[in-house]
């Protein structure tokens, strides 16, 4: 599910609706609650800008969905995830950031203060705003991706890899995220297929390495997916393998699940068309800086950042932005 959506684009809303009664003035509002959000939280709480934070779909970001963090400095011996941003959160609180369940639906950019409503009905009014958003996990686009959502098909594995102890499982992609994902369900599951469109991974080579020495994972190359097949749950997938130049053969696989890590898009759809984006939706940040296109409205983490989306960079940009929103309500 998206973290954000317009209400212009939901099938059941094609009206905005009217809200009443006077919007909260809030000096600093924070969207987004991963390591860009939380460190932005920190820095803006420290400097007594009084932030706000409004969490979003998935409190704690995309890291709560991670096992292992074992690059972020600080953990020399690692930290899962969840708990890497429990301390973030403790940390934020600490310092006095106003942190709240709900997710933004609606803003309105063109003019100070910044508008933004909150879960369709909760008018807040912004003297900055700093957008920690995220990105959202992509899918193939298949018919029968979306029959079996939630009955075999999932793009997080280490939210549902526990269902898959002893079975056989498919991951699609050849990022970094794929290949995570795949060594972490191999440990699960009886056997992974790593599904590859091109004829290489393209995930780092310590990954790579890890997932060619892992026996019971299987590496597809230049493989595609046709269908995921099944009743009412998925029971095999429909491949396609390039053969010679033009011609694909059909090959079958039995599986339990099907796994699909093939990257994210920026949750960033309900700044349009006010904030300057790129053609993927990232924001565009002026170099150097978190400041937009709109003086006042600045972005960290994942939402603008479509290279590094590490948990640290993004950290590092949230401490900027908080950096920024000081320096312009000072000025
Ligand atoms: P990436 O964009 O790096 O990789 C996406 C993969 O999915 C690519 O192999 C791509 O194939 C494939 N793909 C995209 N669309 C399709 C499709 N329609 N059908 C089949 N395959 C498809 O995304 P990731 O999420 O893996 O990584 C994002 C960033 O996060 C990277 O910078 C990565 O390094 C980082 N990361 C770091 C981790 C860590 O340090 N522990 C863990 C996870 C991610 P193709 O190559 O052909 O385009």
């Amino acid at each position: 599910m998206d973290f954000f959506k317009p209400l212009n684009v939901d099938d059941n809303n094609t009206e905005k609706k009217e809200i009443t009664g006077a919007a909260e003035k809030i000096e600093c509002l924070i969207l987004g609650s991963g390591p860009a959000g939380y460190t932005a939280a920190i820095y803006a709480a420290r400097a007594g800008l009084t932030p706000v934070m409004y969490q979003g779909m998935e409190p704690g970001g995309q890291l709560t969905t991670t096992t292992e963090v074992e690059n972020f400095p600080g953990y020399p011996q690692g930290v899962t995830g969840p708990v890497m941003m429990e301390d973030l959160k403790a940390q934020a609180e600490r310092f006095g950031t106003d942190i709240r369940w709900g997710m933004a639906t609606e803003s309105d950019l063109t003019k100070r203060p910044f508008r933004v409503i909150i879960d369709e009905n909760i008018a807040v009014e912004a003297e900055t705003l700093i957008i920690a958003t995220g990105a959202t996990a992509k899918y193939l686009g298949l018919e029968s991706e979306e029959k079996f959502k939630g009955a075999g098909v999932s793009a997080c594995a280490t939210c549902d890899g526990f269902f898959y102890k002893g079975k056989i499982v498919a991951v699609v992609g050849g990022g970094d995220t794929a290949a995570e994902e795949a060594i972490y369900l191999a440990g699960l599951a009886k056997k992974v297929y790593l599904i590859i469109r091109k004829p290489f991974l393209r995930a780092s080579q310590t990954m790579q390495n890890r997932v060619m020495n892992i026996p019971n994972i299987e590496v597809l190359f230049e493989h595609n997916t046709k269908e995921i097949t099944g009743d009412s749950a998925v029971t095999g997938a429909i491949l396609t393998k390039r053969a010679g130049e033009i011609d694909e053969e059909e090959v079958k696989i039995e599986i339990d699940g099907f796994f699909v890590a093939i990257g994210h898009k920026p949750n960033s759809d309900i700044f349009a068309p006010t904030l300057d984006r790129d053609e993927t939706g990232y924001i565009k940040t002026i170099s150097g800086s978190s400041k937009t296109n709109i003086k006042g409205v600045f972005a960290c983490g994942d939402v603008q950042d479509p290279i590094y989306r590490q948990a640290v960079t993004a950290a590092g940009s949230g401490c900027m932005a908080a950096l920024d929103a000081e320096k312009f309500l000072k000025e």
